[in-house]
């Protein structure tokens, strides 16, 4: 993992981590509970390499049954299926690489702030003077989150962009390529794909 990388996700985890010590009553996070990873989600360069790592830390058994499923979900998203899901999803709802997961799904659940108007109408939970505030609808039922519960995306967002670009600059690739996590899980039993534009 790129030590940048490495640096920015303790940091992340540490703030869920307090976040959930803080409001542990009001998470219905759990393993097992995946409403969230009915996606099919990309990855820049630098998180694709760390999902990379995770998948060939896996058995063989387990990386057979990943790129399986991920040949059956790139498949399905070419063909617009409306019922998404994560190629990295186990049958009972546990993340294949939830050590090497990326940080929009590490940071899933929590309270996110995003500047006004970035995140859909629907899923705004809470309106600041420093911008909207989104959740999931099955946390902080008892209680909105406070202010030192909510993590600035925004901030996140861009920590992430500037570590991914350094880390494709040291490579000689192109800074805004990304790769499908299907395409990640297909390819678990050989070689990743490369990133594309
Ligand atoms: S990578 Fe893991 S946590 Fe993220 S959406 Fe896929 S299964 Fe869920
Ligand atoms: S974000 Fe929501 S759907 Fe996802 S694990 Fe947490 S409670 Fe479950």
């Amino acid at each position: 993992m790129s030590d940048e990388y490495r640096a920015l996700v303790e940091k992340v985890d540490a703030f869920t981590r307090a976040a959930v010590e803080r409001r542990r009553v009001d998470m219905a996070c759990q393993a097992g509970c995946c409403r969230c990873c009915e996606v099919w989600l990309s990855v820049s360069a630098v998180e694709a390499a760390q999902l990379g790592a995770g998948l060939a830390s896996l058995p063989a058994e387990a990386r057979a049954r990943i790129a399986q499923r991920g040949a059956r979900e790139q498949a399905r998203e070419a063909a617009g299926a409306s019922d998404a899901r994560c190629a990295m999803l186990e049958d009972d709802g546990r993340c294949a690489v939830y050590e090497s997961r990326p940080l929009v799904c590490r940071t899933q659940g929590h309270a996110l702030r995003y500047p006004a108007g970035f995140v859909p109408d629907a899923a705004v939970r809470a309106r600041a003077t420093t911008g909207d505030i989104t959740y999931c609808p099955l946390n902080f039922t008892n209680a909105p989150p406070a202010a030192q519960d909510v993590l600035d995306a925004e901030r996140v967002d861009q920590l992430l962009a500037v570590v991914g670009q350094r880390f494709t600059q040291a490579r000689g690739q192109a800074p805004e390529a990304r790769v499908a996590i299907s395409a990640l899980a297909a390819h678990a039993d050989d070689p990743p794909p490369a990133p594309k534009r």
